[in-house]
């Protein structure tokens, strides 16, 4: 606390990222990570563009990253107008709460879910009111019919995993023609369907994209929205009110280059959805009750253990999975999908900590 804080800062409740452990070799699933590497044509166009002294980057990048656009734009047979780029889609949905969702009705999105959302809204001081999923986390579109100044969630939702069907989707983006419609696809690669194949029929559906979990980019910050060009223009007005080169050189060109190798990221995602039902399998085989998922994760609880502590020794054995202090899910773990190396590494170590369990 400092008097020099502006009353927004002392009003702000900041989230918090999974632990980035600074040891040798953790077993790190807590924050979605892909366990495999991008695509080898990510760090040959990253070489090529900072070329033998670094010279390219004297310059600004393109301020539109044309060139990102136009692959992902072609990768998606969508038009580049369509297609909003930014520094991570953390980025791409702020720009969207102060470009399109602050309005005089509240935003609506999911009691449980991706816990950036409340965070933004407070930072831009967007009112907002939550839809309690059922008992089983699912989201009923029905739900979402008082009148609103936008409507946001992820599918497949966050922390869950479980996804939603496009026809659903579809049926909420009809009716809610007053606002927009967001929806976060981070995880959509990993077995939902997505809603890009509908930008064109509606003009109120803006769809969110990011490289960090599917593409294994993480470290670069990229991100996307999809959707119709009045949409993607006011993103571009908040953006050059704020900063006009989000996207730096090095991520432009990475980015291209992993849209350019789809064999490696179809392979990629093949790989971490045959691990996610072998992990599955082996948690509720020790006991776990598991959410069905179509993400890069697993949201389960176990009626005999307490989450936090389970998590607590699993850091002592250097393994790190992500718990929640929230209402309905504080007795949840949420694994990321590691290698099936990695995933047996927790699950020995969940049969360990069970045998020695004092409460
Ligand atoms: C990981 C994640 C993001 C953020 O992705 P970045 O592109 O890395 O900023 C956004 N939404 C959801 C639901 C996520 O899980």
């Amino acid at each position: 606390m400092s008097r020099y804080w502006s009353d927004i800062v002392h009003r702000l409740t900041p989230y918090v990222p999974g632990e980035q452990p600074v040891i040798a070799h953790p077993v790190k699933l807590n924050t979605n990570e892909n366990p495999y590497p991008p695509s080898p044509r990510v760090r040959e166009a990253i070489q090529q563009e900072l070329g033998d002294a670094g010279e390219s980057l004297r310059s600004y990048p393109d301020p539109t990253a044309r060139k990102l656009r136009e692959t992902v734009a072609a990768y998606h047979g969508i038009r580049p107008e369509q297609v909003f780029a930014g520094n991570g889609s953390d980025e791409v949905l702020a720009l969207t709460f102060q470009a399109l969702l602050k309005h005089d009705k509240p935003l609506l999105f999911p009691d449980i879910t991706y816990s950036f959302y409340p965070t933004y809204a407070r930072l831009f001081e967007v009112d907002y009111r939550t839809i309690a999923l059922d008992d089983s986390f699912a989201i009923h579109v029905d739900d979402y019919t008082a009148p609103n100044g936008g409507v946001l969630f992820p599918n497949p939702n966050a922390p869950t995993g479980r996804p939603l069907p496009l026809a659903d989707i579809e049926r909420l983006v009809a009716k809610n023609t007053e606002s927009v419609v967001v929806i976060d696809e981070a995880y959509v690669d990993f077995g939902a369907e997505s809603a890009v194949t509908l930008i064109d029929r509606y003009p109120n559906l803006l769809v969110i994209h990011t490289v960090s979990k599917s593409r294994s980019l993480a470290g670069m910050r990229v991100g996307f929205a999809f959707g119709n060009p009045e949409l993607i223009d006011a993103l571009n007005r908040v953006k050059d009110s704020f900063n006009s080169y989000p996207l730096d050189r090095l991520a432009q060109v990475a980015a291209i280059a992993a849209y350019e190798d789809d064999a490696w990221f179809r392979d990629t995602c093949t790989k971490v959805i045959a691990s996610r039902e072998r992990l599955a399998a082996g948690l509720t085989a020790l006991g776990f009750e598991v959410v069905p998922s179509a993400a890069n994760l697993l949201f389960a609880r176990h009626e005999g253990y307490d989450a936090a502590t389970l998590v607590a020794r699993l850091r002592e054995k250097e393994i790190f999975v992500r718990h929640f202090k929230a209402a309905r899910i504080d007795q949840h773990l949420r694994i990321s999908i590691g290698t099936d190396a990695e995933c047996d590494i927790l699950l020995d170590a969940l049969r360990d900590i069970f045998s020695a369990y004092v409460g």
